[in-house]
């Protein structure tokens, strides 16, 4: 039977470390551990929840898994044989195909069952930001078996409506008790409470109707997006078998770090180095943005720190318009040694200034040319 998300069953988010992980069922597992809490009569099946959904999350390949397909358990899709009414089938066919609860009266079950989610990332540069971008990713998700046509029997046979329970998934027992007659309702032992049942199997799918394969989507990312937005592609996920609903794929779209580049929304930051000659006189440089070079100014007399603005060489917002500005910070290189020549000019510009000269001192100037002959 499938479990709930283990991720609710924590209280912890899909991007949560091992950490917060671990610390979760920790805190939940003293909660509701049996010995410990006997007030509360669902303890113990909590308990059995969490160890569950920890035994998932704290294993990277299950966690994978689960991520990717919503279960862990794609054993049935690994071929193989097995019995379609048997009990370990019955299992595979609630897995799969959800847990069909609901009251009222029992009616045929639909044979349809819609197919799974799968999420995927890909990685943008700054460029694919500016522009917007083609792209297309590798992913593993349930395809039509092609053995038998997605129909899951041998040779492209029809599982049929179960003659003990007519489709219904349920029997009715009544029993004489002390009390009376008592009607109780019960899964159909014969198909498991799926409503249908299959004489001759597919081998490649084991009846289910779908394999796992690898598949490339292609996608156009809008220009602007996010860092980690998610791009939700509607019925691109996992098949669907007898007539139901393709899952959806979703894309966690990652901006790759540029070492040029700090941004915040449409606005980039910058940072150009001048020497602190240019600093003083006044210089044109170049900062080497997305989609080319950018000229800056830079006044005689600038401070480091400065910043400095060009208008609409940021990115664009979501979806396209006017680009943002590129904002750049002035960094002044302080030479770190001075050949003799640089030496006598900087003493002969101290002098000029009125400045003393700290010769001899423990001092910055003084540890750097201490050293030099
Ligand atoms: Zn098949
Ligand atoms: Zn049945």
């Amino acid at each position: 039977m499938p479990g709930r998300d283990p991720y609710e069953v924590l209280g912890v988010s899909r991007s949560a470390t091992s950490e917060e992980i671990r610390a979760a069922y920790r805190k939940l597992a003293r909660k509701y551990h049996p010995d410990v809490n006997r007030t509360d009569p669902d303890a113990e099946s909590k308990f059995k929840e969490i160890g569950e959904a920890y035994a998932i999350l704290s294993d990277d390949d299950k966690r994978a898994r689960f991520d990717r397909f919503g279960t862990t358990d794609d054993q049935g899709f690994s071929g193989g044989g097995g019995q379609y009414a048997g009990g370990d089938f019955g299992d595979l066919f609630d897995m799969f195909f959800g847990n069909m609860g609901g009251g009222g009266q029992p009616r045929t079950r639909s044979m349809a069952r819609d197919g799974i989610d799968v999420q995927t990332s890909v990685k943008l540069s700054y460029l694919d930001l500016l522009n917007g971008a083609k792209k297309s990713v590798d992913v593993d998700l349930h395809v039509p078996c092609t053995s038998c046509n997605g129909k899951g029997g041998e040779g492209g046979t029809m599982p049929e409506v179960c003659a003990s329970c007519k489709g219904t998934g349920a029997v009715s027992r009544i029993q004489q008790t002390f009390i009376g007659q008592v009607r109780t309702q019960m899964n159909c032992p014969t198909c498991q409470g799926g409503g249908y049942t299959l004489k001759n199997p597919c081998k490649a799918c084991r009846g289910v109707g779908v394999v796992t394969g690898k598949v490339t989507r292609e996608f156009e990312v809008p220009p602007g997006v996010d860092h980690g937005a998610r791009l939700h592609l509607s019925g691109e996920g996992g098949s669907g078998v007898h007539g139901g609903r393709p899952g959806d794929l979703y894309v966690r779209l990652l901006v790759e770090e540029d070492p040029r580049f700090e941004r915040e929304g449409t606005t980039l930051y910058g940072r150009v180095d001048i020497s602190f000659v240019q600093a003083v006189v006044g210089a044109d440089v170049t900062f080497e943005n997305i989609d080319g070079d950018v000229k800056f100014k830079i006044p005689a007399g600038t401070a480091p720190g400065t910043q400095l603005t060009q208008r609409g060489a940021g990115l664009p917002p979501l979806h396209g318009g006017r680009r943002g500005d590129l904002v750049v910070t002035v960094n002044i290189d302080v030479p770190k040694s001075l050949n003799e020549a640089q030496l006598k000019a900087l003493k002969e510009f101290a002098a000029a200034s009125g400045e003393t000269w700290p010769e001899g001192s423990s001092g910055f100037l003084g540890g750097i040319f201490g050293k030099k002959k």
